[in-house]
């Protein structure tokens, strides 16, 4: 059954594939977004729906929603490290007033409420992989808390909205996350490296590069939200691509894919950094029938060449988007 669904940050990267999928499946979609992040082109394709609504608000401050809505989607936060460390105290509103505005309105109109929460909940994790029954190892007022205890903050009153007040809400828990519509200024590691690699220019490895990240296209991953969104788990459950590589792997593929000049320096690695971060997402497979299939080569090619048209660079020369096999919707 369609429902009219709410998605807070839905101008964002993530948030806008989340309204397409939506809208695709015959859902109505109310986005709300101050763009503070996010960018009116993630949703300008949408502007002529007859099922899309925008509202330009922040969630923080308020959630100006008229009529029925059957679904909440909490997307709504800077995700990216210097977005979140030049917005500090946004960052806190967001994942504390915006959480609470939205559970109360899902409360209000018997919607489901659906938490993105964050594998910075893990910190720097002593448990690897990350199962969702690990706590983690945050440290509370290093700057990345900002997000970190945030993200922790929504998720326990996700859960308390829950327990006491019975919200149907659910949590989520993304991990890194890459695809087209990350800006190119984003300051996250695939646009960066993409773009650096377009342009030949030294790709930025943080540290020594051995730190790992386990990197999920964002087809997938909205899927998966989508998958959670739909079943009546509570969670957490972790929404992420368990195929782990070291940062300076990924420097490695993304020279060698777009057939750049490219080297690589390293430059000092950014406070409390996590040193590694994979998702066990058996609970996602066994109980949603969910996991990502979009091979690393194929979703690094279509995110080059959506950064190469946004940032007007020359796109890459060496195109492998369907060649490593193990991606049906790449045969489209
Ligand atoms: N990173 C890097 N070079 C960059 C950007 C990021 O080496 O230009 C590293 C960063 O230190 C981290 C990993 O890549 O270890 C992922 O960083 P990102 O900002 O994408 O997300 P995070 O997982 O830190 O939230």
């Amino acid at each position: 059954m369609s429902g009219r669904h709410l998605v807070m940050g839905g101008g964002g990267f993530l948030g806008s594939h989340l309204c397409d999928q939506l809208l695709a499946r015959g859902d109505q979609v109310v986005c709300v977004d101050d763009f503070s992040t996010g960018r009116r082109s993630n949703v300008a394709h949408l502007g002529e729906h007859p099922g899309f609504t925008l509202v330009e608000a922040d969630v923080s401050v308020e959630l100006p929603v008229e009529g029925m809505v059957t679904g909440v989607f909490h997307l709504a936060s800077p995700a990216s490290p210097p977005d979140y460390l030049a917005r500090p105290l946004q960052t806190l509103a967001v994942g504390s007033e915006g959480t609470r505005r939205g559970l109360e309105l899902a409360h209000r109109h018997g919607a489901r409420f659906l938490l993105a929460s964050t594998s910075e909940v893990y910190g720097d994790p002593e448990v690897h992989p990350q199962t969702e029954s690990y706590w983690g190892n945050v440290n509370p007022v290093g700057p990345r808390s900002v997000y970190d205890e945030a993200k922790r903050f929504a998720e326990a009153l996700t859960m308390a909205h829950r327990r006491t007040l019975g919200t149907d809400a659910a949590v989520a828990r993304i991990f890194n996350t890459y695809g087209p519509r990350l800006r190119p200024d984003d300051g996250r590691v695939v646009s960066n490296f993409l773009l650096q690699a377009m342009q030949g220019e030294p790709l930025t490895v943080y540290g020594d590069g051995s730190q790992t990240r386990s990197l999920c296209y964002v087809d997938d991953e909205v899927r998966g939200l989508i998958a959670l969104f739909d079943s009546d788990l509570s969670g957490p459950v972790n929404v992420g691509n368990p195929d782990e590589y070291t940062v300076l792997q990924l420097a490695h593929t993304v020279v060698e894919l777009l057939g750049s000049s490219s080297t690589i320096v390293h430059l000092p690695l950014p406070a409390d950094d996590p040193t590694r971060r994979r998702p066990d997402i058996t609970l996602a497979s066994d109980a949603l029938g969910w996991w990502p299939t979009t091979a690393l080569e194929v979703g690094l090619a279509r995110t080059a060449a959506y950064l190469a048209e946004d940032a007007g660079v020359t796109a890459p020369t060496r195109p492998t988007a369907g060649g490593a096999g193990a991606d049906d919707s790449a045969r489209e």
